[in-house]
């Protein structure tokens, strides 16, 4: 049985996150040695207050905390744009040079693994900092558009250096096939997992990752298992294992493991929202529908659309798109597109929106 602490956590004051976590520690009976490679989501050169990246007092806690040395890495997806402006804007900057902390850069050194999706080998490099260090998992509590929510498991895809990780939705255009290989990308580096806790004092609802809708919940959710944590909070947000694409497909092949709450009782999120594309993974577990969805996938799907009055020409979609189907002025090549939405995740100014294709329109609720 591995127990999940659900912790109660009312701000993101120094004070509130230190008693949360020693709380957590205690409950989960945690002892960590030093070396750890601390793992935020740093999806996004955002401040804190947009709920976009984990906030930076969570790690200047356990910068304080944990026995020295301590790192701290991510690598967000547009690896063309220089990663000190990331640890600047997302705060961790500052606490590094409070605590001692080092920041690292997971786009230096990498080793190329092969992991078979349905029928389908492919290459990618893991960052070597994070497969040498014991790996301290931080994730927001988000939904997306192409997992729904993005926990634990998803959170340790920023392992995969920079630009090849857009390049791997090109490999896996399908949902269901990227969510396969969350799984399984999990499943190699888990051994290397040692903590999992994740930041739902402030969660962000409706089309995640980047432009979903900022609530408040007041809680840290924390265990040693992340396929256990994720599945807790998928049932906070009210939700069923077969509703989350990568834990369906956990709990099918290999069997979500038993767990224990531990700590604070937890209300159900109110009104938790789903991103647009929760309703074409509906209609994809209707067997019979299952067929046809496969056969007019690329027709039948939510795709970004550039809403060029708030666009302010940064070029991050650009930049970041593994199809190459954004040109210089801006215009997105349906046919080129593969819909993994990268450019929807990148953009800061909220200038990409979703939308239902199409034939999603005419036949989906
Ligand atoms: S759509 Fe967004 S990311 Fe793309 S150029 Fe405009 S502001 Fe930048
Ligand atoms: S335009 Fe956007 S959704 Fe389409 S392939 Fe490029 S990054 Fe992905």
């Amino acid at each position: 049985m591995e127990n999940v602490a659900i912790v109660q956590c009312s701000d993101y004051k120094k004070q509130t996150i230190q008693g949360a976590i020693e709380r957590i520690f205690d409950l989960l009976e945690c002892n960590f040695s030093s070396g750890i490679l601390l793992k935020p989501n740093m999806l996004s050169s955002l401040s804190p207050e947009q709920a976009v990246t984990t906030h930076p007092v969570i790690l200047e806690v356990l910068s304080e905390i944990l026995p020295h040395p301590v790192y701290i890495g991510d690598s967000p997806p547009n690896s063309q744009k220089t990663i000190e402006l990331y640890w600047e804007k997302c705060g961790y900057a500052s606490i590094a040079s409070n605590t001692g902390a080092t920041l690292v850069k997971l786009e230096g050194k990498s080793t190329i693994f092969q992991l078979n999706i349905a029928g389908k080998t492919v290459s990618f490099p893991v960052s070597d900092f994070g497969l040498n260090h014991p790996i301290f998992n931080l994730p927001k509590f988000k939904t997306h558009n192409i997992t729904i929510l993005t926990l634990c498991m998803k959170n340790l895809y920023g392992l995969i250096p920079g630009y090849p990780k857009g390049l791997l939705h090109t490999e896996f255009p399908q949902p269901e096939s990227f969510n396969s290989f969350i799984v399984e990308f999990y499943r190699m580096i888990s051994e290397k997992v040692i903590f999992n806790l994740v930041d739902a004092v402030e969660i962000m609802d409706g089309n995640g990752p980047a432009s979903g809708r900022k609530r408040y919940y007041g809680y840290l959710i924390a265990g040693k298992n992340a396929v256990c944590v994720d599945f807790v909070c998928a049932t906070l947000a009210g939700l069923k294992i077969h509703e989350i694409p990568f834990l369906r497909i956990y709990e099918t092949k290999y069997g979500i493991p038993g767990t224990k709450i531990v700590g604070d009782e937890p209300e159900i999120i109110d009104n938790f929202q789903l991103p647009l594309s929760s309703v074409l993974f509906r209609i994809q577990r209707v067997s019979a529908l299952s067929k046809f969805v496969n056969t007019v996938a690329n027709h039948l799907n939510v795709i970004p659309v550039i809403n060029h009055r708030k666009c302010v020409r940064c070029m991050e979609c650009y930049n970041v798109c593994p199809a190459n189907a954004i040109s210089k002025d801006l215009k997105i090549d349906r046919k080129k597109c593969i819909n993994c939405l990268c450019c929807f995740e990148v953009c800061q100014h909220k200038a990409i929106e979703v939308k239902k294709s199409f034939l999603a329109r005419i036949i989906l609720p």
